[in-house]
């Protein structure tokens, strides 16, 4: 491997959580590109590599700054939290590199583990069944688009996992997206709550969708809220999948959430 870009998701926190490829791709390469608070982490692990911080809002620096130094021969990893795809910063660089025309640079995106899947695997098995993924932040999405996809997830009832669901200055969406939820879904419908997973200060708590405190929740939380089938099991959460017969035709039979016409 020569030059090229390798936009690299790094899991959720510790090296456990970082996937083997990416692993190898961070050690074999001439510079890593980040936020500073992401470099902190991988140079627990690799302290030796050649690092290039960049503080948390310059995305656009950031993207631009791996894609020059990799056009001038260097292996170059982006780094970004969970997948670096998912809400993180690789569609950002395919989007420049469309736009400068760059087909030549050898580009390639390194999966990791994404917040939704690392919650999960903390609070049981809540995604056994299909679920939608929505960002509360309103920074880059209008509200009005939010809300209409917290609508339709709660009406289709799918479990649905929360990223961006508070910060400092963001406070009122959560309790907002409780609100469309409880029109369409149980007030007893369990919510896990997941802080700062496979890092420092890890927590996990379970509520109701009636009794979650959304002020609790911050920049590194992730929600995740049940089906009309989600259920708890001590400290655990299970959205059965229908393995078992009994539980298909209770699912059947108790089927909460309107029916939706397919497509025509
Ligand atoms: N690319 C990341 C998501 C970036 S958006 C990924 O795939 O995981 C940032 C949001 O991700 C946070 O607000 C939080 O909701 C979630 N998140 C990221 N890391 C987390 C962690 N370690 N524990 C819990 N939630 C996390």
């Amino acid at each position: 491997l020569s030059a090229g870009l390798f936009i690299v998701g790094i899991g959720p926190g510790g090296h456990a959580e970082t996937s083997f490829h990416a692993d190898q791709v961070l050690r074999r390469a001439d510079r890593i590109v980040g936020y500073q608070g992401y470099i902190d982490q991988v140079r627990t692990w690799l302290p030796d590599a050649r690092f290039i911080p960049s503080p948390i809002g310059a995305e656009l620096e950031r993207a631009s700054n791996a894609i020059d130094l990799a056009l001038r021969g260097e292996q170059v990893a982006l780094i970004g939290s969970g997948d670096a795809g998912v809400y993180g910063l690789a569609g950002l660089v395919l989007e420049l590199l469309q736009e400068r025309d760059a087909d030549e640079l050898p580009v390639e995106v390194v999966p990791g583990i994404t917040a939704a899947t690392a919650a999960a695997a903390l609070l049981g098995a809540p995604l056994g069944h299909d679920f939608a993924v929505i960002s509360l932040s309103d920074i880059l999405t209008p509200w009005s688009v939010i809300r209409r996809r917290l609508e339709a997830a709660a009406r289709a009832d799918f479990v649905t996992v929360l990223y961006n669901p508070a910060s400092q200055r963001r406070r009122r969406q959560l309790e907002l997206a409780r609100g469309i939820f409880l029109r369409f879904r149980a007030s007893e419908t369990p919510v896990g709550q997941v802080d700062s997973a496979y890092r420092e200060g890890q927590r996990v708590s379970l509520s109701t969708l009636g009794s979650f405190e959304p002020l609790g929740a911050g920049m590194l939380s992730t929600l995740v809220i049940g089906n009309s089938s989600t259920r708890r099991w001590g400290d655990r959460l299970i959205t059965p999948r229908g393995y078992r017969a009994t539980e298909l035709s209770r699912s059947a039979d108790s089927r909460a959430a309107p029916e939706i016409s397919p497509p025509r």
